[in-house]
């Protein structure tokens, strides 16, 4: 990994001072590799020191000078940072998040170099790459550039249509663009440099956002026979119209999709894309003119000053941006971006472009997310890429009605004969109709080849730690009446198992044979080695033994009321479970509420509570490597352990987290917890239900493949990496997520698109073997523009989170946050340099698809994750920096920056209707600062797991009599966690909005109702995060300071 994070043209020791993101992730020697990273996040730790109130009157946060903490490194003065910044910004563009180049190594420097030497980089800087850099700028430009073809028409792939156009075009969809004569194409080419900027260009980004009337007739699918150049012609003139709209933005778009399917058939040409975007060079005056700016609006490329644009959140939710391929027919058959997304819509043809872009390339993919429709079949033969075993997907292309060529490998196959069969439709025909070709997303039932054995059965143990401290918590009424109640809901057939062993200082085995009264348990003193005390009748048929097991589950809440013994055997018990389960595999549910501190695996506490607050966070990584290696062991087996963290005290979250990071599991953690605080206990209890009832995948693994000239290199998430590519994932939930970080290895510039493709294969509860692919295809683009304009801000922050929890691991916490800052800069800097805005600007300018990155970053920058300044606990911090790996992006995206609404005018908004066909207002969402607060108002902050809501002492009496059913301000109590049901308008409209809010998440969220007036407003107010905190700066502050680092 080393290389990939060296910086091309950075003197050694340039690279040695800042850390790359990544540093180990890349392709690892071996099977760790994707496992460094697990970290994550939860809003778990209140600030502990009182009187720490944010008064809500901060707001406009005045100018106050930027706490030293806040500084980027902590321990370089500002004009070394700048330095720092320059040199970055010029030579060393992978050292932020060193997202992008993995390839790049010292012993090419000029590569990078000579990527950049198109455009205008006004750097002065002494390091030796921007010595290198100067000199290039000097040279004439690199031969490709000089084609006429700059204007972002010809990028756009029209010409090389063209050129395809020899090629067959047989494809179950129109072969669009293929029949552009050159001599249309000409008229539209503008070869004037000065004029082409903005104006031409966006015209085209037009043409395929609004699906064109030109797209639609291609879009109709067309099967098989479309080859005849008449009829392709004949297409063109249609779309003949569109080319008159003002030029879009985003010329690169490449309309033939099929295109990329012969790539090998396209005459060298000098590829237009190559060049830099000529306009990037020229001072452009008058580059607003009334029609440009409304072009730019209409397309969503007009920019924002983020200084001066306070409310820059929209009132609506934020959305993932859409891929557009120019077809709608592919269009509507991508993956869905809750599935699968990746950081930009489109991909940059080259990795120098990449480069400039200063953004990082990567896909977050949510593999198994419950879906309500979900196209799944059955057959004798999966049709599969001999060459590189890709499941044939919508982005395919027939070659003839027996052929069809691979969309990564570009391999020709065969098409079984079976293939024309619609298994819906129950008829033969056109391969087109073919669910697969039909859906990015499907799932098969496997035929035997796909088994290695037979599919195991559904095995579940639950590890109970019955310590004192546990005791205590009372975590084991809670946890085993809801065991209880859903028993009979785990997922399972007829053969599924379950077994149960308890834990303090030694081991209590239960066994529940056949012809027992009541459950026999054994205790086992001896923990150094451990044995089972009885070969069967530990794990046991659930149907056959449920009277055994639920006199167990009924006994045990009180059994060990009496124990004191403060020691738990964690590391013997988990040993114990891989020895029950090694024979079927299955998942592991460990409830640990104190530090394991007997037997192998025995920890001693390491965190030193004074230093919770500093701005270094020591002991992030395991302290030994016992759980990783049993994780390890318990993976091979099939068996996956996930944890429920019921602590009180320290217990080393970073170690024995171990043990689920690489076995996939998942980790739930409840800090503080006692099952007398009834919000704990609730969200515990529905954590542990949903849990209990949510979907699983057996045996699984996952594979991720990509298209040729792409490469997928470092991975995040809670797995094992068995080789390569290869994802070993005991369990599959429907609630982890992935991440991926993608480089570009080859020019990208003579395919129009690119595909990812994961397939995840695993046993179904009921035994069944089943495989679920996703493929998620983008278009590719050759400006800066079209990169900067494609950037899926959300999926981004996913990503950067992800890459930070590896930098604090690898490097440092300030490393980590350093890095942050430094993305938001490079990033505004790289968009400035594409507007080509003198140094004089006094705004801070970002596109409007990334207006809300720097406010994410520095949300980011006041988590539990990657906080400082603020009182933390070190297993608070960890279990958010594993949240950060592993939450799906929607989930994650709530946790950095909660949702919050005004709720005390609910009747009085827009409403959209539900499925059942009921009205749910639709409120605003609201910037988290308190100068958006209003005293005669009640506001919902939305967590993802928990629910606030404050209500303000002016707020309408009707709202508290009717709404929430109180008779005054003061009767609002501190322990009011539920809304009564009433019957009017302001209670029902409350309702139906909060439902629909939980309609969204795995487990429905706690509610606290508090009024503003009480000490408990901290909650509130502590995540406001765009007010001043402690020492971190408010978010306006922010922007001044990013403001001042870009040159
Ligand atoms: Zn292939």
């Amino acid at each position: 990994m080393a290389q990939q994070n060296l910086p091309n043209g950075m003197p050694p020791q340039m690279v040695n001072s800042r850390p790359p993101f990544n540093t180990n992730m890349e392709k690892p020697p071996l099977q760790f590799n994707g496992i460094h990273s697990s970290h994550s996040s939860r809003d778990s730790s209140p600030s502990t020191r009182p009187g720490q109130q944010v008064p809500p009157s901060q707001l406009p946060p005045m100018r106050s000078t930027i706490p030293p903490s806040q500084l980027p490194p902590s321990r370089s003065p500002t004009n070394l940072i700048n330095q720092k910044m320059g040199q970055l910004n010029v030579s060393n563009s992978n050292s932020r998040f060193n997202t992008s180049t993995p390839n790049q190594t010292l012993q090419n420097p000029s590569g990078l170099v000579s990527a950049f030497s198109p455009i205008n980089v006004p750097k002065t800087d002494n390091s030796a790459g921007n010595q290198v850099f100067r000199q290039q700028l000097q040279q004439p430009p690199p031969p490709q550039q000089p084609q006429g073809n700059h204007s972002p028409y010809n990028s756009q792939g029209q010409n090389r249509t063209l050129i395809n156009h020899g090629v067959p075009p047989y494809n179950h969809q129109i072969p669009q663009n293929q029949v552009l004569p050159n001599s249309q194409q000409t008229p539209h080419v503008n070869y004037n440099p000065p004029f082409q900027p903005q104006t031409y260009q966006r015209p085209l980004v037009n043409n395929h956002n609004q699906a064109p009337p030109h797209f639609q007739t291609m879009s109709q699918p067309k099967p098989v026979q479309n080859n005849n150049p008449v009829a392709q012609g004949g297409f063109n003139y249609n779309a003949a119209p569109n080319m008159n709209m003002p030029p879009p933005p985003q010329t690169q778009f490449k309309t033939n999709l099929h295109s990329n399917r012969y790539p090998q058939s396209q005459p060298q040409q000098p590829q237009p894309n190559m060049n830099p975007p000529q306009f990037y060079q020229q001072p452009q005056q008058q580059q607003h003119s009334v029609t440009q700016h409304g072009f730019n609006k209409m397309w969503g490329q007009d920019h924002v000053d983020l200084l001066q644009t306070p409310n820059i959140l929209p009132r609506e939710k934020v959305t993932p941006p859409k891929v557009y391929l120019g077809n709608e027919v592919l269009d509507s058959a991508n993956c869905s971006p809750e599935v699968f997304r990746c950081t930009m819509t489109k991909i940059p043809e080259s990795n120098s472009l990449l480069q400039k872009s200063r953004l990082p390339l990567g896909i977050l993919i949510h593999p198994f997310k419950d879906l309500t429709h979900l196209p799944v079949i059955q057959c004798n033969v999966i049709v599969r890429c001999r060459a590189c075993r890709t499941y044939i997907n919508p982005f395919v292309f027939f070659v003839d009605s027996k052929r069809w060529k691979c969309n990564l490998c570009y391999r020709v196959n065969e098409l079984p004969e079976e293939f024309q069969f619609d298994p819906v439709s129950k008829t033969y025909g056109d391969p087109s109709r073919r669910p697969e070709i039909k859906s990015s997303t499907i799932e098969y039932i496997a035929p035997a080849e796909y088994m290695l054995r037979p599919p195991q059965p559904a095995v579940y143990l639950f590890l109970f730690d019955i310590s004192r401290l546990a005791v205590e918590s009372g975590y084991l009424q809670s946890a085993c009446a809801v065991l209880l109640e859903e028993l009979k809901s785990l997922p399972g057939d007829a053969r599924t198992q379950v077994g149960i062993v308890a834990y303090d200082s030694a081991l209590h085995f239960f066994a529940l044979g056949e012809g027992l009264s009541q459950p026999h348990e054994m205790t086992v003193l001896e923990i150094d080695d451990v044995f089972l005390p009885c070969p069967d009748n530990l794990l046991v048929n659930l149907k056959d033994r449920a009277d055994l097991l639920t006199d167990l589950l009924t006994q045990l809440p009180t059994r060990f009321n009496n124990t004191y013994d403060n020691s738990s055997a964690l590391g013997p018990a988990l040993q114990a479970a891989h020895k029950m389960m090694a024979a079927t595999g299955g998942r592991v549910t460990v409830f640990q509420a104190s530090l394991p501190n007997v037997g192998p695996g025995a920890l001693t506490a390491r965190e030193d509570p004074s230093q919770r607050a500093s701005t270094e966070v020591t002991h992030l990584n395991p302290a030994n490597d016992f759980y990783k290696r049993l994780a390890l062991e318990c993976s091979g087996q099939q068996i996956a352990v996930d944890l429920f963290v019921v602590n009180s005290q320290y217990m080393d979250m970073a170690t024995i987290s171990g043990i689920s990071r690489f076995s996939g599991g998942c980790i739930n953690h409840f800090p503080l917890f006692k099952a007398s605080r009834v919000l704990q206990n609730e969200r515990f209890e529905r954590c542990f239900r949903r849990y209990l009832t949510r979907k699983i995948g057996f045996e699984a693994v996952m594979r991720i493949r990509c298209t040729r000239g792409l490469s997928i290199h470092t991975f995040h998430g809670n797995f094992f990496v068995r080789s390569t590519d290869l994802l070993s994932l005991p369990n599959v939930s429907p609630d982890a997520g992935f991440g991926m970080q993608v480089s570009i290895d080859e020019s990208l510039s003579d395919v129009q698109s690119v595909c990812f493709q994961a397939a995840l294969l695993y046993t179904s509860s009921k035994g069944e073997r089943r495989i679920r692919v996703h493929t998620l295809c983008l278009p590719i683009c050759a400006t800066l523009t079209d990169v900067i304009h494609s950037a899926d801000q959300q999926c981004i922050v996913g990503l950067l989170a992800k890459m930070a929890v590896d930098r604090s691991m690898q490097s440092s916490l300030s490393d980590a946050r350093e890095a942050f800052i430094n993305v938001a800069i490079d990033i505004l800097s790289s968009y400035k340099l594409s507007l080509n805005m003198g140094n004089g600007s006094s705004s801070l300018n970002a596109p409007q698809c990334l207006q809300l990155l720097p406010l994410y970053i520095s949300a980011l920058l006041k988590s539990t994750a990657f906080r400082t300044g603020t009182s933390t606990r070190l297993d608070d911090r960890v279990k958010a920096m594993i949240d950060m790996k592993t939450k799906p992006l929607s989930q994650l995206i709530q946790i950095i920056y909660p949702n919050l609404y005004p709720v005390h005018n609910l009747e009085e908004q827009p409403i959209i209707l539900n499925s059942e066909e009921e009205p749910i207002p639709q409120p605003p969402h609201m910037q988290l600062t308190a100068r958006c607060l209003d005293s005669k108002g009640a506001f919902l902050m939305d967590t993802g797991e928990h629910m606030i809501m404050l209500v303000c002492p002016g707020v309408s009496t009707v709202f508290l009599n009717e709404a929430l059913g109180v008779r005054d301000y003061v009767s609002i109590t501190d322990e009011m966690y539920e809304l009564p049901v009433l019957d009017n308008l302001h209670n029902q409209r409350l309702h139906q909005f909060i439902n629909y809010l939980n309609d969204e998440k795995p487990f429905v969220a706690t509610l606290h109702v508090i009024r503003d007036n009480s000490p408990i407003r901290i909650e509130f107010f502590e995540r406001l995060i765009e007010d001043r905190l402690e020492n971190a700066l408010s978010y306006h502050e922010f922007m001044q300071h990013l403001k001042t680092q870009i040159k």
